[in-house]
């Protein structure tokens, strides 16, 4: 059965019937009906109550039934009991869509999800749309329609701006919404989902895409009922040039068991979700207030120029400019390298000596002076290194004079100046001055630097966007023949496995007996490497079972007897006898990880640091496929990307080679999908700048084809 309305009528309704509306603010529905007023609601109001012929001064009807229809939306906010009687009645009298705030469905346990599942299906059977339960409904300031009885519209104004929000938490979505007014920020649509037991956070995700009020997404989720839609509609996102921001609930095992009992979602993998964010250019994020700073920055501010450049950063304190300069690292930012060019236009007004950054205008000549500021400012917006001015404000006189300077000067000089007002409220001068001239402003450095970070990624993720990855030469999709069908794999069928999508690995041969271990050895060339072979064992050198550096028969007859008595002191009767490999060297070692995500699919990982890569836990993740060029990066993100690049006389690794080797694992994992659980090459050694890399060990746990 086809939808009766279109989402975009949802949302702006030109008719809404208040079930249950009252005259009685302490109830939802005297609320709802009020708010409807409040804001100029331009549609028509329709109050249902049995009752009462008026309400609020509206003509009031006795059922759905009664009042003159089609009616586009009904909001019910009636307890659990009454509703699905309610819902029959709306499905009959031709309601298009409703909103269901009352709670207490799947929410509350397997009673309320079964009452749940009975009023989807009824609503469903008529083509009639469901937002909820345990919702709070929708704020739409941009068609002035408050279809919600959310505290936040007990504030003055709606105001009306670019920012879309889809939340699993209608009170989060109010806070959000209350707070934001306090800067000045606006919101086109908020949508506050609950349960998402018919229309999801991914339906509201699409329309906002689609929407031309909304310029940045905003997203509170708990769990994602189509992950992969979810993903899809990312990624479109970017391609329509919309920003998307999003808090995922879920992160820790107390934020994980909360989402589950507050609107029954499934929390899934946070570092997963995070990838799949980043791998679409969104921001994953943890705090919601940050998250709609940052959007308000993206929306009425000026956009970096380009992702990568410095900031420079201002202040009349000496003090404000060092600790913000110290924490420009921990937000990813870096000062700029002035030019010759902003460096003449400084001298002016600056000892020559005193020109770089951080500046702290209480040197200027004179001291700090509006002229001066203006000139700096306007010297940094054409310095090819700035992309952004950070412009912390400690207490000082004529704090709103200078403020009142910057929204214009971010504005003709297309740069962003985050401006962080630290003051109590002897600022508040100033914030009014940024607050008449549409601009915002912070209240905290951390909040300031943070929606520059937010600033950068999105430059970044849009700089990045590239067509999908390509399979490079020889990348499968053929899989060896004689695997396991399923269950573990040795590391030699690991190896043959991967192999078989281009990646490098050690030459090696099987061996049952002494003699064929040094046959093998012979022709591998010494010096070599044994290991015991067993399916029953994770990690050899644990237990003794791996042997380097062997240069000749002797060692290797020696090697040969000790593994296999100690493999049958470990795990008796697993032995499948000795694997014998060629004995690589290189510069580092990499650790590559495949694994089958339930939401997300496929995903892959890289890390570095030896048996250490579990205690640093620095490890980059991403869905696969990829590009060498974004296996790159993902090298590029870990923190010890500096051992690669080369340090302390070590020469750099071949970056290109273990990039190679990422971007085909990851076709190997997208080939295989979720036969494939997990999969590990640890190590990979990577060799000097152009000299390749190899996998030395590997282990993959297949499952039954579907
Ligand atoms: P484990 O099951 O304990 O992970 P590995 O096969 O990874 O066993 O061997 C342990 C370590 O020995 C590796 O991390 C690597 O440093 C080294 N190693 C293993 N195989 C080779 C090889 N063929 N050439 C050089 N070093 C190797
Ligand atoms: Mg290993």
């Amino acid at each position: 059965m086809n939808d009766r309305i279109p989402l975009a009528r949802l949302v702006t309704p030109e008719s809404v019937a208040v079930i249950g509306a009252s005259d009685d603010m302490g109830k939802f529905g005297g609320r709802v009906v009020a708010y409807l007023k409040k804001f100029g609601y331009p549609g028509q109001i329709l109050p249902i109550n049995p009752r009462r012929a008026v309400v609020m001064e509206l003509p009031a009807y006795a059922s759905v039934g009664a009042a003159p229809g089609p009616i586009d939306v009904a909001i019910l906010a009636l307890p659990a009991e009454g509703l699905l009687e309610q819902i029959e009645a709306c499905a009959e009298a031709g309601i298009g869509a409703c909103i269901v705030i009352t709670g207490k469905l799947a929410d509350a346990g397997a009673e309320g999800a079964a009452l749940q599942d009975r009023i989807v299906a009824t609503a469903r059977a008529a083509g009639m749309r469901l937002l909820g339960p345990n919702c709070l409904g929708i704020v739409n300031p941009v068609g002035r329609a408050a279809l919600s009885s959310t505290l936040a519209l007990e504030g003055p104004v709606l105001r009306a701006g670019g920012i879309g929000i889809v939340s699993q938490s209608g009170a989060l979505m109010g806070t959000l919404l209350s707070l934001a007014l306090d800067y000045g920020a606006g919101f086109s649509r908020c949508i506050s989902v609950g349960n998402q037991a018919d229309l999801e956070l991914c339906d509201f995700l699409e329309f906002l895409i689609d929407d031309d009020a909304t310029r940045v997404i905003c997203l509170y989720a708990e769990g994602f009922r189509d992950p992969q839609r979810f993903r899809d509609l990312l990624f479109r996102a970017r391609e329509a040039g919309k920003p998307v921001l999003c808090v995922k609930a879920g992160r820790s095992e107390g934020g994980a068991r909360a989402a589950a009992s507050h609107t029954a979602s499934l929390a899934g993998s946070w570092e997963s979700f995070a990838a799949v964010c980043r791998a679409a250019g969104a921001v994953p994020m943890d705090d919601p207030a940050a998250m709609i700073f940052a959007a308000d920055a993206l929306v009425r501010m000026p956009p970096l120029r380009a992702p990568g450049l410095g900031v420079a950063v201002i202040a009349s304190s000496g003090g404000a400019t060092a600790v913000t300069a110290d924490m420009l690292p921990r937000f990813g930012a870096r000062l700029g390298e002035l030019s010759d060019a902003t460096r003449a236009a400084m001298a002016p007004w600056m000892p020559a000596k005193d020109v770089h950054l951080p500046v702290d205008t209480g040197a200027f000549h004179g001291g700090t002076s509006g002229d001066g500021i203006t000139a700096c400012l306007r010297a940094f917006m054409t310095d090819p290194d700035i992309g952004a001015v950070i412009y912390p404000m400690a207490t000082m006189p004529r704090m709103a004079d200078h403020a009142a300077r910057l929204p214009g000067l971010s504005r003709e000089g297309a740069t962003p100046i985050l401006y962080a007002m630290t003051a109590g409220r002897v600022g508040d001068g100033a914030r009014g001055k940024m607050l008449d001239a549409d601009y915002p402003w912070f209240d905290r450095m951390a909040d300031a630097l943070q929606a520059w970070r937010v600033m950068e990624a999105v430059a970044q993720g849009r700089a990045e966007q590239a067509p999908p990855p390509a399979r490079p030469d020889g990348a499968g999709p053929a899989l060896p023949a004689g695997l396991p069908i399923s269950g573990p794999l040795t590391e030699q069928e690991t190896k043959r496995l991967v192999a078989a999508y281009g990646i490098p690995v050690t030459r090696e041969a099987a061996a049952t007996t002494a003699d064929d271990a040094v046959r093998a050895a012979t022709a591998i060339g010494f010096p070599v490497v044994m290991k015991g072979a067993s399916r029953a064992i994770l990690h050899k050198s644990d237990l003794g079972l791996v042997r380097l550096n062997l240069t000749d028969a002797e060692a290797v007859r020696d090697a040969f007897t000790d593994i296999m008595a100690r493999i049958e002191a470990a795990a008796p009767g697993t032995a499948e006898g000795v694997l014998v490999q060629e004995m690589a060297r290189g510069e580092a070692e990499l650790i590559l990880g495949v694994t089958h995500d339930p939401d997300f699919g496929p995903m892959i990982m890289v890390g570095l640091g030896g048996t250490l890569v579990e205690v640093l836990k620095d490890v980059q993740l991403a869905p696969a496929p990829v590009s060498p060029a974004q296996a790159e990066a993902m090298l590029r993100r870990l923190v010890l990307w500096p051992v690669l690049a080369g340090v302390r006389g070590r020469p750099p690794v071949d970056v290109a080679a273990a990039s190679d080797a990422l971007a085909r694992l990851s076709w190997l994992a997208q080939d295989l999908g979720s036969r494939l659980v997990e999969l590990d090459i640890n190590p990979l050694i990577v060799r000097a700048a152009g000299q390749g890399a190899i996998a030395v060990d590997g282990r993959a746990t297949l499952a039954e084809p579907a």
